[in-house]
């Protein structure tokens, strides 16, 4: 034990004497300067034209449209393209993908998949988020015990590639999950999946568990759908109080109105889905600055999904359906005053890379008559200020982390197509994709 302390004291001193040295010869060369054509003033919700924003390391140090560049600057010319900060999607499973024609796809994960699998194809599908330009994701549960964790640490240590992640560990929720159909005698399967709490004391010490093991957030179901048990109000806000007291933000499945109500009056800072909610429960949220996540589908992956299942009837009907139910709680919401934050809840595979399929929820909330500024808001700096971080993610301002994408195309009148035709990410001032020669 001395031994290690005197290594690293060792070690303390000789990265205190050989910092500065270092810092300033790699200064200049770890400047780069991105020329905006057009830059997203998320804060704002504007557009502006001929942009300059001045990169040092990971970090935006300067943003505006008189900035000199010296003659032997790293520049990315980005003139042709709209510049967005990267974008955040707000609920993720990255750790699951449910295969439709499977009859027991949680069967599937809870018994035969593994830790180790599915990790590593977890690993996978957070690239394919990066690389549809989410910079950043809300990852919340149904990822085995805490493995979330686990794949942050290696996004963040740069052992594998992906966005950065805000973590919620297993899901805290009533006796049965989610899982329908469970046999008692089997139960042990989902101690790993979620956290079962059984009464007030429980719900208190599962909010301690999970901070304890690097939860950022944390995650309950006010109601268990598909099951139909669901937490008690003093459960809940035993929850919420316990979270709060570790700076802690606590979002909730809520599918029918009754969840949604009694989560918000528990006193949840977001509620995720929310299919059914009366105009009484949105008011209550908007005067309690609670947010809506809403976690609809496009049309485009719609007629996907029915084709995946061999659906034999009109998909045009049933399609129109669904979609004005979601359409008629979107703008209820929005008339209502709640905060819209965007999350794709991208679970499903749709046999394209996942990360494209969560996309998809930009194009849904577009259908639903969002305006496209709304919509890039709701998913970069609504999203980073639900988490208290918009300063530093979703808005590309001095001080934030250098995380943005480049799109090609019109972003205002030509939004689904736009959106899609990604050209740059730079996540933490690292490249990951880069279509096009940019470098001037
Ligand atoms: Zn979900």
């Amino acid at each position: 034990m001395k031994k290690q302390l005197t290594y690293l004291l060792i070690l303390f001193y000789f990265i205190s004497f050989t910092e500065t040295s270092f810092a300033q010869s790699e200064k200049e060369s770890e400047t780069t300067y991105i020329k905006a054509g057009k830059l997203f003033d998320s804060g704002n919700g504007k557009i502006l034209n001929n942009y300059i924003i001045k990169i040092e390391k990971n970090k935006v140090t300067e943003v505006g449209k008189n900035i000199s560049i010296p003659e032997d600057a790293k520049i990315i010319d980005l003139t042709d393209y709209t510049v967005l900060p990267g974008l955040i999607d707000g609920h993720t499973h990255l750790m699951t993908l449910d295969d439709l024609n499977d009859d027991q796809p949680m069967a599937e994960k809870l018994l035969f998949e593994g830790d180790a699998l599915r990790v590593l194809r977890g690993s996978k599908r957070a690239k394919s988020w990066l690389e549809n330009g989410f910079t950043t994701v809300r990852d919340l549960g149904d990822s085995g015990s805490f493995l979330d964790v686990a794949l942050k640490k290696a996004i963040d240590e740069g052992t594998v590639v992906g966005p950065r992640m805000f973590v919620s560990g297993p899901i805290i929720i009533s006796e049965g999950g989610q899982v329908p159909g469970l046999l008692k005698s089997h139960r042990d399967v989902i101690d790993d999946e979620y956290t079962i709490v059984k009464n007030v004391d429980d719900a208190i010490n599962a909010v301690r568990i999970h901070v304890n093991y690097g939860a950022d957030i944390i995650k309950i179901c006010a109601n268990n759908t598909p099951n139909n048990t669901s937490l008690t109000i003093d459960e809940m806000k035993a929850i919420v109080k316990m979270a709060h007291r570790y700076n802690k933000k606590v979002t909730a499945h809520a599918t029918n109105d009754l969840a949604v109500w009694e989560a918000v009056t528990a006193g949840v800072d977001g509620i995720e889905h929310g299919y059914q909610i009366s105009d009484t429960t949105l008011t209550l949220m908007a005067k309690k600055g609670v947010v809506l996540v809403p976690t609809d589908i496009s049309k485009p992956l719609f007629y996907k999904l029915l084709d995946i299942i061999d659906y034999q009837k009109d998909k045009d009907p049933a399609i129109k359906r669904a979609k004005n139910r979601y359409q008629d709680r979107l703008q209820r919401a929005i008339k209502a005053g709640v905060t819209i934050v965007t999350g794709s809840d991208n679970y499903i595979d749709f046999e394209m890379p996942q990360g494209k399929a969560a996309k998809n929820i930009l194009i849904a909330y577009e259908e639903e008559g969002m305006k496209p500024l709304d919509i890039l808001r709701s998913s970069t700096y609504l999203s980073a200020k639900f988490m208290d971080k918009e300063e530093e993610l979703g808005i590309i301002k001095e001080g934030a982390f250098a995380d943005m994408i480049a799109v090609k195309g019109d972003i205002i009148n030509d939004f689904s197509k736009t959106i899609f035709d990604v050209v740059f990410v730079m996540k933490n001032g690292e490249i990951y994709v880069e279509k096009q020669n940019l470098n001037n």
